[in-house]
């Protein structure tokens, strides 16, 4: 650290993000992204010389042809739509917009939520979840903060419905409510339809879970047209080109192909139940999910054991170093090839251990 870091940056910790090694060549089950491309309409988009030609020129900063489709494709209006680079940018605008009285959040969520915290200096509250790592919707009525919600949550998979989700925006009228949907294509119920009946309601998405354009960076928001508002006020006091002109024509030509990605979540969905029941076959103890991913313990071996001898047979799944949750590896569904991989890997480490 320079003496010339602000001291109010120099405490917090960073968030740590899932490895992307370079030393071997892993089965990459750490990080949720999509193990399936893009479709061919973004290949093609991103590939047409006269938008590499327009790469001279700035983005669009008012989004509006992204906003539109994204608009049609999810039936609200245009004004009710936010992009970003990467839904990491809307949660951090939540925060810096949103977070003057402080922020709620699960005691067990995305990392990330911390980080914003901390790097906007908001007060914040870490709700502990119950013991099946459920959320306890009560426990975010009145709250008199911001509240955040990862649904489904991560790194449990678990989710809450768009009733209760309904009711906490009830019971926090005068403070934002952002529901973070990352995971919502792999089988929660979307909240999206409620922000017309709720002005406090931000609904968060990305492109790179089920859209399969992590490296892409996009992410969308959809709220009132006031909130959203708020939002562009925080992107043009920041970046008002935030979403570069590839990622915006990508963006546009994933939605043309909407249902290759709905099908992709379809296989990713039937891979979750295949992996699920084939680690139960060999005791683990499986927390039912809604996501791209598993949260998974079992007696035979402690988390981080399991962990670092995956990762010696080039098998990438997270740990997270954290008291609670350090028996658990959250292991994101692949391919079922890829799955069949991990189980063979899995069997040979308990027989090794058991030898
Ligand atoms: N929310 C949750 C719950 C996540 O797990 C992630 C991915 N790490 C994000 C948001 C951020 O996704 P992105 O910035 O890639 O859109």
């Amino acid at each position: 650290m320079s003496q010339f870091l602000d001291p109010k940056y120099a405490s917090f910790e960073e968030y740590t993000p899932g490895e992307q090694p370079k030393d071997f060549v892993y089965t990459k089950l750490n990080t949720n992204e999509s193990p399936y491309p893009p479709g061919p309409a973004v290949t093609k988009a991103v590939s047409d010389p006269d938008l590499i030609s327009r790469l001279r020129l700035y983005s669009d900063p008012t989004m509006s042809r992204l906003k539109k489709a994204l608009a049609d494709r999810y039936d609200v209006s245009p004004e009710n739509v936010f992009v970003s680079n990467g839904s990491d940018e809307i949660l951090n605008f939540a925060f810096m917009a949103f977070g003057q009285d402080g922020v709620l959040f699960p005691e067990i969520s995305y990392g990330f939520y911390e980080v914003f915290g901390d790097v906007n200096q908001r007060e914040y509250r870490k709700v502990p979840l119950l013991d099946d790592f459920s959320i306890r919707i009560s426990d975010y009525f009145d709250s008199g903060k911001m509240v955040v919600l990862a649904n489904p949550n991560a790194p449990t998979g678990k989710a809450v419905s768009r009733e209760e989700v309904a009711r906490i925006c009830e019971k926090n009228k005068d403070h934002v409510v952002l529901i973070d949907e990352a995971y919502v294509d792999f089988g929660a119920e979307s909240c999206v339809s409620l922000i017309k009946k709720y002005e406090n309601l931000l609904v968060v998405h990305t492109y790179s879970k089920s859209r399969s354009l992590a490296g892409a960076r996009l992410g969308f928001s959809f709220a009132s047209e006031t909130l959203t508002k708020d939002l562009e006020k925080i992107k043009f006091s920041t970046n008002p080109y935030n979403v570069n002109s590839l990622t915006a024509e990508a963006g546009i030509a994933a939605l043309s192909e909407d249902s290759y990605y709905q099908e992709n979540a379809e296989k990713i969905k039937k891979t979750r139940t295949w992996t699920e029941k084939e680690l139960r076959s060999l005791g683990f103890e499986v927390i039912p999910s809604l996501s791209n991913f598993l949260f998974v313990r079992s007696d035979l071996i402690s988390g981080e054991e399991l962990y670092f001898t995956l990762k010696s047979k080039r098998v990438l799944v997270r740990h997270f170093d954290s008291p609670k949750i350090t028996d658990y590896n959250r292991i994101t569904i692949g391919t079922p090839e890829q799955m069949e991989l991990l189980m063979q890997k899995i069997r040979e480490i308990l027989e090794e251990k058991n030898a």
